[in-house]
């Protein structure tokens, strides 16, 4: 596994630090279980971190240079992944893995540029997993986008170039199509709960208020976390005035968050519309006290503008609680409307407040919506079924390529001739 910015072992909750992170954690996990080996490599982002840490006797973690040793946005590391690429060949130099997975653009391009042939060798497989699309990320963000220029062409070559990719949603592969990558060379694997951390045993304790609603995630605007405050004003204006919005996650604890130039604007819109004493900025929360916030809350609101995946809906259908979706990306087909949370149109704080209004006067609703949730969650997205569409991906890839089927079209990987990549 490549995973140039996320790495399995980070906090999250910060700005890049999310659910590719959740995913390459979980997915390289399972992979293990299932008796693969497994190597991540991602970015030396701090200089006391170990090269190596084994995980166990499967799965290690290895730090590479790539830049400073220290934390750099993900779109200004690109000027760094030739150094990447360089280390992963000089780590495979005795023992080349049999199968490279990259994940996000950046790390397709380090794992394609590593797993170019040597003098007398074959290129190593490539399967490729973007996470996140420039295209889709442009078309809602314009120009507050701030990847690089080059993102534009290098993410359709990675795309064009790899052997296989896997989408984690059925929306992805109408952009991936239209991003000139041919269907047959498409997998579907979704992302996953870990089943044995979610539901929990218990709900955290919650402030005296009669309802809470949760939303969970990075704190980056395209969440939509305004939508929710903007609709928990309307639901106040409807006459249900007790009710909590608490928003997890942000760089740090609650004090440090409200040093973060989202939570002020956050902030702002909260008390420009009468409901500043009814929303609590939690903070990032470790992974293990998740579950128990999860169950504390009647619903869990995801609001993005765009999403190509989102784990945590699916955290909270393995919690038994009833998701209030923006129709978008990963989330069609991760909540079913009407049966395991209610889809609103993105944007959309009066239809957000009205499937809210819903939910909270309707307990049996609720309950019925967990209950579908929860079976959904446990009988589709585990990490072990999510490894296995995996697995099958890869031996497809590896099968193709041993039959000289032809494999990705070549292009130009880097923009400045002769450079490393
Ligand atoms: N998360 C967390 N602590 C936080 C904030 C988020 O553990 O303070 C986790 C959350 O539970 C989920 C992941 O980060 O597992 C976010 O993944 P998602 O796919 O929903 O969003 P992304 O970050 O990929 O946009």
């Amino acid at each position: 596994m490549v995973s140039e910015h996320a790495s399995p072992l980070a906090a999250l909750g910060g700005v890049d630090a999310g659910g590719q992170n959740v995913h390459v954690a979980a997915l390289s996990e399972a992979l293990a279980r299932r008796g693969h080996l497994v190597t991540v490599y991602t970015r030396r982002d701090a200089d006391d971190l170990p090269r190596r840490v084994r995980i166990n006797p499967r799965l290690e973690v290895v730090h590479l240079p790539a830049g400073p040793a220290a934390p750099v946005p993900k779109d200004e590391l690109l000027p760094f992944m030739g150094e990447l690429a360089e280390g992963l060949q000089r780590d495979w130099e005795h023992r080349p893995p049999d199968l490279v997975h990259g994940h996000f653009w950046m790390s397709g391009l380090v794992a394609l540029a590593a797993a170019r042939p040597g003098p007398a060798g074959v290129p190593i497989p490539v399967v490729q997993t973007f996470h996140a699309l420039g295209t889709v990320k442009r078309r809602h963000q314009g120009t507050a986008d701030t990847s690089p220029f080059e993102r534009r062409w290098l993410e359709p070559t990675v795309g064009r170039r790899a052997d296989r990719i896997i989408a984690t949603c059925s929306d992805e592969v109408v952009e991936l199509k239209a991003m000139g990558i041919p269907a047959e060379r498409i997998s579907i694997a979704p992302c996953g709960v870990d089943l044995d951390l979610f539901p929990g045993s218990a709900p955290a304790d919650r402030c005296d208020r009669t309802h809470r609603i949760l939303s969970v995630g990075r704190l980056v605007p395209r969440k939509g976390v305004d939508v929710i405050i903007r609709a928990l004003s309307l639901i106040r204006a409807a006459g249900l005035r007790d009710v909590e919005l608490l928003v997890v996650g942000g760089d740090g604890d609650a004090t440090a968050t409200e040093a973060d130039s989202e939570v002020r604007r956050l902030l702002a819109i909260a008390a420009e519309q009468g409901v500043r004493q009814q929303v609590t900025f939690r903070g990032q929360v470790p992974r293990q006290a998740m579950p128990g916030i999860v169950r504390s809350a009647d619903a869990v609101v995801c609001t993005p503008w765009y999403e190509p995946f989102g784990i945590v809906p699916l955290e909270a259908m393995a919690c038994g609680i009833p998701v209030v979706a923006a129709a978008v990306g990963g989330l069609k087909d991760s909540v079913v409307d009407q049966v395991t949370g209610l889809h609103v149109p993105p944007r959309d704080p009066h239809a957000t407040a009205g499937a809210l209004i819903r939910l909270l006067s309707e307990q049996g609703l609720r309950q019925d919506l967990g209950r579908a949730g929860q079976q959904r969650a446990r009988a589709l997205y585990s990490w072990d079924r999510v490894a296995a569409e995996t697995e099958a991906a890869y031996l497809q890839t590896l099968t193709e390529v041993s039959a000289g089927t032809p494999r990705g079209v070549p292009g130009r990987l880097h923009p400045v001739e002769g450079a490393a990549l």
